[in-house]
């Protein structure tokens, strides 16, 4: 049997969380290999890296909905393994996938109603917590939508708006910006910014943007189960002048998965290369393109060309008509 790190018996002032010693893995395959780490109270903590780094098995365990193999993990001074009964208002977790916690039969108003039951807020402080909610979010005017009508980063404000009903003290966002458009992306920020210093609120967010890393107050680099640096977003930077993404490329520079990259990069590039040469023939041609659904004009009137060889990008923000374009 492992034993279980130093029993911590009082909630420590300056520490939201301690990881210590967590391994995990998945049919022998390690997903996290022997964390140690603090998270500080009423900061943004974030840990970043690419997919498959370990990011989301470390939230779950932090959440207490999945248990490390090795080591522990205590929130506000308690073992979320055994004590995440009693933990259970303090955290607040939304995992990765968008509006996954939604139920998108039910009005945005009525999402938030539901989790305003299961964590039995009082219905008075519901009620004006709901509105607050709302209007930060700018989620007011749409209150009797349906869930699954909503945009993608409307999904995600509802989501944090149904996390943030009863007042936790810590939230865990596992990717709440993935797939959200730029500007809904800068909208979650600011709430989130503004949770921290309105309510004190701790904050564990994980990303595979690494320019939301900077908006952390802390960072784990996470890469293969492991840290690979841990700070201040600018105490990583130990040489001056790079950014958190130069950073993290040299940090991977010496590892297999780079090699693999950068060799594959260049022959794709050759390919591309010798086809894009060959022809400039239109191979698809749009002309006054329109797609209403019902009153609504999703695409209005748009003409453009493509050529063979050609990459050709459709850049916009939800709602945009890129998907309806494509389709
Ligand atoms: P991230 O969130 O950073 O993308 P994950 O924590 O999801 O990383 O995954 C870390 C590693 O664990 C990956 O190799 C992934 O394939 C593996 N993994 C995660 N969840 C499971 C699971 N339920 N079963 C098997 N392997 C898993
Ligand atoms: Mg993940």
């Amino acid at each position: 049997m492992e034993t279980k790190f130093t029993q911590v018996c009082e909630e420590d002032d300056k520490y939201a969380i301690i990881v210590n010693g967590v391994s995990k893995s998945y049919r022998k395959i390690p997903a996290l290999q022997d964390i140690s780490l603090q998270i500080p109270k009423g900061e943004i903590f974030g840990f970043v890296g690419p997919d498959g780094a370990g990011k989301s098995t470390m939230l779950k365990i932090i959440a207490g909905v999945s248990s490390p193999d090795k080591g522990g993990c205590y929130v506000f001074g308690k073992d979320v393994e055994k004590e995440i009964e009693s933990l259970r208002k303090d955290i607040s977790f939304m995992p990765q996938g968008l509006g996954l916690i939604l139920s998108d039969k039910l009005t945005v108003k009525q999402n938030i109603d539901f989790f305003s039951a299961i964590y039995d807020v009082d219905k008075e402080l519901a009620e004006k917590r709901k509105k607050e909610l709302l209007k930060v979010t700018k989620l007011y005017e749409f209150q009797d939508r349906i869930a699954g009508k909503l945009s993608g980063g409307m999904q995600q404000k509802l989501a944090l708006c149904c996390t943030l009903i009863h007042h936790p003290r810590l939230l865990i966002l596992d990717e709440p910006t993935t797939g959200v458009d730029p500007v809904s992306r800068r909208e979650l920020w600011t709430i989130i910014n503004e949770l921290v210093i309105n309510e004190g609120i701790t904050v564990v967010i994980a990303t595979s943007y690494l320019d939301e890393a900077e908006r952390c107050h802390y960072l784990a680099m996470m890469h293969n189960g492991k840290v690979l640096r841990l700070g201040r977003p600018e105490e990583l930077d130990k040489e001056g002048g790079k950014s958190i993404t130069e950073i993290f490329i040299e940090d991977l520079a010496d590892t297999q998965e780079r090699h693999h990259i950068s060799a594959n990069l260049a022959k794709f590039r050759e390919k591309s290369i010798r086809v894009g040469q060959d022809s400039s023939e239109a191979v698809v041609r749009v002309a006054n393109l329109t797609k209403r659904f019902g009153k609504f004009t999703a695409v209005d009137g748009i003409s453009f060309e493509i050529k063979s060889g050609e990459i050709f990008g459709f850049l916009g923000p939800n709602g945009a008509g890129k998907t309806t374009t494509i389709k």
